[in-house]
């Protein structure tokens, strides 16, 4: 449930509302809109009697949530959610890119790395210190080490780092170094991670699983959010289906859809979504042109020496040529790069 105060509404009011949600174990979201200031009541509010709240000072009316995803839904929020990454602005006018390694490999590596994708635009470095391998047998990622690596390369080229997080006891620590955490698709239902991630206030990009559907997303979405983190970013990186000429099947639909169901920004990633390096690009402009809010790429120095997703990461010359022609799109759409 939403309470609208009125324009009129005054501190005291406001106040007041918030401490008669309170009184029914119930927490509070606040929004300040231009004119209203909007409360969102998060917990169990089935049993609520709206009446409670409309006979209070200041209140205009209350709204139900129709949606099982409350705070993550348009309805508790009609604008879109804006997160202010170190200055990046992730869901505004501007289209953000992520881009880097899949995994963290060496300094030299991930350095290199950093300033290709730098130097080419994107706006946010990735790259994985804690890989969820499908082999046990597979490099699992340098662990606190390649964070550590991260931590470095945000400091000589001043982008911000994404990186993934795999366990709930990994949180404080990946917290120290990272400014955006990774929940991977194998982790999407995870829900320890989910809440241990809405323990805390730094922003979570979430993977949509493999098999989940969007309101499964939204679902577990609402499980970082109803923590009291509202800094979720949701992330389409393909589905299993029948087809498996490319990795996954990228559902575009997912995210036209996710912006009409959601004010989360929504960031596609055609790497994961393709498998091929030479897919990227398409399913790149088609997730601008479809409303994305940014994308993520995996970009690595020398593919061939990858030590994982080699074959769906761009070389540096092609992300350099993919990135002007999305800047040309994302002019088009409105939606400049900075
Ligand atoms: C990744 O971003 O490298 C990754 C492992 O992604 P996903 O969880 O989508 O497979
Ligand atoms: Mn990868």
């Amino acid at each position: 449930m939403i309470i609208v105060m009125k324009p009129s509404a005054k501190p005291a009011d406001i106040q007041q509302v918030i401490a008669r949600v309170e009184q029914f174990g119930l927490k509070v979201h606040i929004s300040e809109g231009e004119a209203h200031t909007v409360i969102g009541v998060v917990g169990d509010t089935q049993s609520l009697d709206q009446r409670n709240f409309e006979v209070l000072d200041g209140v205009e009316r209350t709204v139900r949530i129709s949606q099982p995803f409350k705070v993550a839904s348009r309805e508790f929020r009609e604008g879109d959610t804006v997160i202010d990454v170190n200055g990046v602005k992730i869901g505004g006018r501007g289209i953000v890119i992520m881009a880097g390694p899949c995994s963290v490999e060496s300094r030299s590596q991930i350095l290199e790395a950093a300033h290709i994708v730098k130097e080419a635009g994107a706006h946010i470095l990735r790259g994985g210190a804690y890989k969820p391998r499908t082999s046990p047998y597979s490099f699992q990622g340098l662990g606190e080490e390649g964070l550590k690596l991260l931590a470095e390369a945000r400091e000589a080229t001043g982008l911000p780092i994404i990186t993934e997080v795999m366990g709930a006891s990994e949180v404080p620590l990946v917290c120290e170094y990272a400014d955006i955490l990774q929940i991977g698709a194998r982790n999407m239902q995870n829900y320890r991670l989910l809440q241990a991630v809405g323990k805390v206030q730094k922003p979570v990009f979430l993977k949509r699983g493999m098999s989940s559907t969007i309101q499964d997303l939204l679902m577990s979405a609402e499980y970082i959010l109803s923590g009291g983190n509202y800094n979720v970013i949701l992330c389409e990186r393909g589905i299993r289906t029948f087809e498996t000429y490319t990795r996954n099947t990228f559902d575009i639909n997912a995210i036209p859809a996710l912006k009409q169901l959601s004010h989360l920004p929504v960031i596609g990633d055609p790497s994961h979504g393709t498998g091929k390096w030479d897919l990227i690009a398409p399913i790149a402009k088609a997730c601008l042109a479809a409303g994305a809010d940014g994308l993520m790429i995996e970009v690595h120095p020398r593919p061939e020496e990858a030590w994982s997703d080699g074959a769906q990461s761009l070389k540096p010359s092609r992300f350099e040529r993919l990135m002007s022609e999305l800047r040309a799109l994302a002019e088009f759409l409105g939606r400049p790069m900075s």
